[in-house]
């Protein structure tokens, strides 16, 4: 079995697995240590990752990117209105209340949901896993950031699931990185009234998280976390996308702004000069032909970009002060700051968190692959198949979760809402409540207090009915026990909901030594002990629970499975295909070369020229009308060569190899 990590990122994702070795960063098919978040479609497949990425350009309409962004929205969303439509260039629509791209693919207008272009981006992941590990890949898992709410944490998890992944664990994302921290550090403090207080920032692509952490020995403790939930690489991006566009307009007269393409490179030519400026303190941006045939170029100094992205630079003082506050910790408390992601590499980033937390910055863990080495960590713990060095993990929930109920006559000073799990609330954890009931009732979850969750997401969680309920055999209010649990994946479930029976029983009371030694009475007396009645909880029988809430239903998962599959299939075989056309390719121009050399001698000088046209007229034909063949036409014209070809080379094995074989015989005897 499989032990995996995935670190899904929104420019990219890496892959973590465990081996009796340790953890490995693995590499894609281009031998890349980070795929692209990215999903293409074509007329005649697929392109996912790598691939997806060479059709960025060129087919950018149906190149769906900022996949992490859309998981769990609605289209309608402010924030897919309002921000994610500037970084993503498919047309976006409503598909049965969540966001969906509408793109060509197989010639025809298609619709996907988040859900299963994110599905469709695992399955390339798996793959990815799978050729690494050559044994199936099952468990995972799979990061998320930690303001991830319930729709958008489902969403992911039905994504893994329509994949065929099974993910052990919904991890945030800064959590795994201090577990990766945690299981390495052999001097972790034992004492657990003087943990080691750290500070872990990530900024990628998207987001910017801030997480401080309380270790001892074999434990971490997540006091804090605090979020930007709209900062990242890419806002840096844009400015001097925007920056430039302005540039260029004076200085060629062009407007990047209305050519796609043209933008798309001047994003591709800034992300590149922002790298570079993060070691330089100046860079130059060069672009041939960005649009009309105009080579662009020009130079901006570092000072000249933190000046840009002041505003950007304020931004990050926030989260890592409410973090601290948060956590009940003092400056001086604080151990040491670990920094991850791509952005935290900008000098004016680093300068602004070391400044606030008064020391410098610490760089143990690998900025860019932290977060997937804590998700092979967490499936390595989780996993029955591995052993490694126990690390509990204590993680907290983001959002405060309310449970509401509609009040019933009978008990008119009820409440109707209870703050089940309070922010900053264990994860997991498990609550139970009590209800009197007679009838079938439904229960709500809600995100609570609106000044703690962010702007734009329904506090609307789901929705429990609690069927089957009766009164009880004198027509009283049942009482009704509902367990509800905040899942190991930061997901709110109700687990089960049973009813239970005051009953009254006797209890014989156990005598004390001291009351022995008091009492007066006869030995034998004495030692007789009471009975007293005491009431008693009895569960009477399980009550079936009907959950809604906003993830997909089994039959939409087993739908989207199906599809997913017929997609794979039909990928495979445009592959093969490929693989066969190129063997066909490869074969003709082999062995005509070969019987114009080494075969010569070999060839039946009466088939030559009956051969060599046909190897012609095969060419010909694969690049006309064999363009665009079959898979079983090109193997049929290849054992068609073969027929020719194979006892050319059989001859020219036996006069070439056998003398050899029969030398080497000689020698050894
Ligand atoms: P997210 O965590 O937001 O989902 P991600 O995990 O895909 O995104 P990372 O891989 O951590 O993101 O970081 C990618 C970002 O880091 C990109 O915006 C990239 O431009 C930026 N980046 C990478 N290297 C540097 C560098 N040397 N200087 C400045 N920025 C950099
Ligand atoms: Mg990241």
């Amino acid at each position: 079995m499989s032990v995996v990590g995935i670190d899904f990122g929104n420019l990219q994702s890496k892959i973590a697995v465990a081996r009796n070795r340790g953890i490995d960063v693995i590499c894609n098919e281009v031998s890349n240590r980070a795929t692209p978040s990215l999903v293409s479609f074509g007329n005649k497949t697929r392109y996912l990752g790598e691939a997806a990425k060479t059709q960025e350009i060129s087919n950018f309409k149906n190149t769906v990117a900022s996949l992490k962004r859309l998981a769990g929205r609605s289209y309608h969303d402010k924030e897919i209105q309002e921000i994610e439509k500037h970084y993503i260039n498919a047309d976006l629509v409503d598909e049965k209340g969540q966001v969906a791209v509408k793109v060509q693919y197989l010639n025809e207008e298609r619709v996907f949901t988040s859900t299963q272009l994110i599905a469709m981006y695992f399955t390339k992941l798996k793959d990815i896993t799978f050729a690494e590990l050559k044994i199936p890949v099952s468990d995972v898992v799979i990061s998320v950031p930690g303001w991830f709410s319930d729709i958008q944490r489902r969403s992911i998890l039905d994504a893994a699931e329509i994949a065929g992944l099974n993910c052990l664990r919904l991890f945030n994302d800064t959590t795994a990185a201090a577990l990766g921290y945690g299981i390495t550090k052999t001097d972790l403090p034992e004492d657990k009234d003087k943990p080691r207080n750290v500070v872990f920032v990530d900024i990628g692509h998207s987001c910017y998280g801030v997480t401080i952490v309380s270790f001892v020995k074999g434990q971490l403790t997540v006091k804090s976390t605090a979020y930007d939930r709209h900062l990242g690489g890419r806002n840096f991006d844009q400015l001097l996308v925007d920056h430039f566009a302005e540039v260029f307009k004076e200085k060629y007269k062009i407007d990047i702004k209305s050519n796609q393409k043209a933008l798309f490179r001047l994003r591709t030519g800034v992300e590149k000069l922002k790298k570079v400026l993060s070691a330089n303190t100046q860079a130059p941006l060069n672009v041939e032909s960005i649009m009309n045939d105009v080579d662009v170029s020009a130079i901006i100094s570092r000072q000249e970009f933190e000046e840009l992205s002041q505003h950007l630079i304020d931004r990050i003082e926030a989260p890592l002060a409410q973090a601290l506050q948060d956590s009940g910790l003092a400056l001086e408390d604080i151990h040491s700051v670990e920094v991850v992601g791509g952005s935290t590499r900008i000098p004016a980033v680093k300068e602004k968190i070391s400044k606030f937390f008064g020391q410098e910055l610490k760089y143990t863990l690998n900025q860019d692959e932290a977060v997937a080495r804590g998700c092979a960590l967490q499936c390595a713990v989780l996993s029955p198949v591995f052993k490694v060095r126990e690390f509990s993990v204590q993680d907290i929930t983001s959002y405060p979760i309310k449970i509401t109920w509609e009040k019933i006559p009978e008990i008119p000073d009820e409440e109707s809402e209870l703050l089940v799990y309070p922010k900053s609330n264990a994860i997991p954890s498990t609550k139970i409540l009590t209800f009197y009931r007679k009838q079938p009732f439904d229960i709500e979850a809600y995100y609570a207090e609106s000044d703690k969750t962010p702007t734009h997401i329904s506090p609307w969680i789901s929705k429990f009915s609690i069927k089957q309920v009766e009164p009880t055999e004198n027509g009283d209010l049942s009482i009704i026990k509902v367990k509800s649990r905040l899942n190991v994946h930061g997901i709110l479930s109700v687990e089960n909901a049973h009813v239970v029976e005051e009953v009254i029983k006797e209890e014989k009371e156990e005598v004390s030594e001291s009351q022995q030694m008091d009492t007066d009475a006869k030995p034998d007396e004495a030692s007789k002990p009471a009975v007293k009645k005491v009431k008693k909880l009895v569960k009477k029988g399980d009550l079936p629970v009907v959950s809604v809430h906003g993830g997909l239903d089994k039959t939409a998962i087993i739908h989207c499975k199906e599809l997913e599959a017929q997609m794979i299939a039909s990928d495979k075989l445009v592959a093969d295909t490929e693989t066969q056309k190129n063997a066909l390719e490869e074969y003709i121009y082999d062995i005509r070369s070969k019987i114009e050399s080494i075969y010569s001698e070999f060839v039946n000088p009466a088939d030559k020229e009956g051969f060599t046209n046909l190897l012609n007229e095969n060419e010909n034909w694969l690049y006309d009308e064999g363009e665009d063949s079959t898979k079983s036409v090109y193997m049929e014209k290849l054992d068609q060569l073969k027929k020719y070809g194979v006892p050319i080379y059989d001859r020219y094995r036996e006069a070439e190899e056998l003398p050899k074989a029969e030398k080497s015989l000689r020698d050894s005897i």
